[in-house]
């Protein structure tokens, strides 16, 4: 018989199940045996992830269960597992149960469960086993009562990334260096993404930087880890795509939205790590020399003005402002498989750029740059023009928009992307190589058979159409695939046809575009 620890999860379900259709022919009683199957479930979870050396097999944990179903019913069960497992591993109990069992029980049964273990500890008679396990139960109490789950140490085994070596990335990136320079790189830009200089001049700098930072470790190169500011749809996640796809680095792009401390439950950090891992192929030294893009990264600041406090989102930007500049974290890699494991990531190469649109934060620049007088008299004008860059912008502005200061002070890297006019949104939809255009001409109509042509009129509404949504590009591809609908579906099944033009009353929907 296998020991717990040594079965996978899907394994110690199945056979959890087994045994519980077993004890129901038995005749065993359930007062609601989903509920039991649940608690069960979750109990094996919590006994699986217990470190070797545990005493017990899988036979021994079920007759536990199985005679206290007996008498008492699942609860008391539960308890009897927990203070099997308690009494003996308090530490990793409590870890595992506050991990496991959060949002399935509450902090008042994590207490009852302290209270529970205390009272059985108390029935021991070696009095120094007695006093070692109290002990020992008196700091896990202390520190789940601080921290809820926090910092306690995991004692899984750690697999430590190599030392960085001379490997075959290593190669490609000296190769790379040698062809690109930040000018190159921006031109490379240039051909997919319309406008936004300084966001692109300062990209291209921070990636060349970053290369050079990787093959030159021990010039102690100062990393640029950026902060990109801009409305939504104004290319700020189109640059680091076309980037990732130049570039031979993983690139990953990571909502930080929702995203919340760790090891607070929810999505943590870790999770883009993570997911870089997966993009370098579980290669964890090209991992360490990846690129994180921290979209949406507005949204883990508060809004108000920096104030020192406890508050849960100060430890959020503490921690990030660690990750940012360089630290081990313990990664935990989520694959069924290998769910035990843990990997020790150290992000001290690793670039990260943050992007947001700071809604508000121009408002507050615009107030600093003109005064309270804004908008009065003369100052209207220069109000009207402004147009804010990542130069006028102050770490004070970012501690007022709610930013960490340590974390604000160390994203110096800022540039400001803008908002696209109608004049850049046109130019978005037809110019770049591969534009949205280009790709309905090529993918829906095969280029050579069906022409798709839009008249100049045409073009005009669908770029008043997708201004008028507000979500700047981001709307160009719902307002195309609106009005191409229909003729997408019909094309393909009418012959003879060589031209689909889009007139301005097709645009806005009054009319079929046209075919010829
Ligand atoms: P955000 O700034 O919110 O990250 P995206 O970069 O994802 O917005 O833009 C959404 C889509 O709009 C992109 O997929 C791209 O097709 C288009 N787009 C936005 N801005 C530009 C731009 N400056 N140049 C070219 N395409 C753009």
């Amino acid at each position: 018989m296998k020991r717990v620890f040594e079965l996978n999860e899907e394994q110690a379900y199945a056979y959890i199940d087994e045994k519980l259709k077993a004890y129901e022919l038995e005749g065993g009683e359930f007062s609601d045996p989903a509920l039991i199957r649940d608690y069960l479930r979750v109990l094996f979870h919590y006994l699986i992830k217990l470190r070797p050396p545990m005493e017990h097999n899988i036979d021994s944990v079920m007759k536990l269960m199985g005679a206290s179903f007996k008498q008492k019913g699942y609860r008391t069960a539960f308890w009897a597992i927990i203070k099997e497992a308690g009494t003996n591993y308090p530490d990793d109990s409590i870890f595992y149960l506050g991990k496991t069992l959060e949002g399935r029980i509450s902090n008042e049964d994590i207490e009852e469960v302290f209270n529970f273990m205390e009272h059985e500890l108390m029935k021991e008679e070696d009095e120094s086993e007695r006093n070692r396990n109290l002990g020992l139960l008196t700091v896990c109490r202390i520190r789940f009562r601080k921290n809820r789950i926090g910092n306690i140490r995991m004692k899984r085994r750690a697999v430590k990334a190599e030392k960085p070596a001379e490997g075959g990335f290593r190669a490609q990136c000296r190769q790379f260096i040698k062809e690109y320079t930040p000018a190159r790189i921006k031109a490379y830009l240039d051909r997919y993404v319309i406008g936004q200089d300084e966001a692109k001049e300062m990209l291209s700098l921070a990636v060349y930087n970053h290369y050079l930072r990787i093959l030159n470790p021990k010039e102690k190169l100062i990393k640029q880890n950026m902060l990109m500011i801009g409305p939504t749809g104004c290319g700020k996640t189109e640059l680091i795509r076309r980037l990732s796809e130049l570039i031979n680095l993983p690139v990953v792009i990571t909502d930080f939205s929702g995203v919340v401390a760790t090891p607070w439950k929810g999505r943590n950090k870790e999770e883009a790590l993570y997911n870089l891992y997966v993009k370098a192929g579980r290669d964890a030294e090209l991992t360490e020399c990846g690129i994180v893009f921290c979209d949406e990264f507005d949204k883990v600041i508060p809004k108000r003005a920096y104030a020192l406090g406890s508050d849960i989102n100060d430890e959020l930007q503490g921690q990030l402002l660690g990750m940012f500049e360089g630290t081990e974290l313990e990664v935990p890699l989520q694959d069924g498989a290998t769910s035990q494991e843990i990997l020790m990531l150290d992000t001290s190469n690793m670039l990260f750029i943050c992007a947001g649109a700071f809604e508000g934060l121009e408002k507050t620049v615009k107030k600093d740059m003109f005064g309270s007088s804004m908008g009065f008299g003369s100052e209207v004008k220069s109000d009207k023009d402004f147009e804010m860059t990542g130069k006028m912008l102050k770490t004070e502005h970012l501690i007022g928009f709610g930013m960490k200061p340590e974390l604000a002070g160390r994203l110096s890297n800022v540039c400001v992307l803008k908002k696209l006019d109608k004049e850049m949104l046109k130019r978005v939809l037809t110019e770049p190589e591969d534009s949205i255009l280009e790709r309905y001409r090529t993918e829906f109509f095969i280029d050579d058979e069906v022409k798709l042509i839009f008249t100049d009129e045409a073009l005009d509404e669908i770029i008043d159409k997708v201004d008028g949504m507000k979500i700047g590009a981001r709307g160009i591809n719902s307002v195309i695939h609106d009005i191409l609908a229909e003729a997408l579906f019909e094309v393909p099944s009418l012959p003879d046809i060589n031209e689909v033009i889009v007139t301005a009353a097709a645009a806005r929907k009054e009319s079929k575009p046209e075919y010829r």
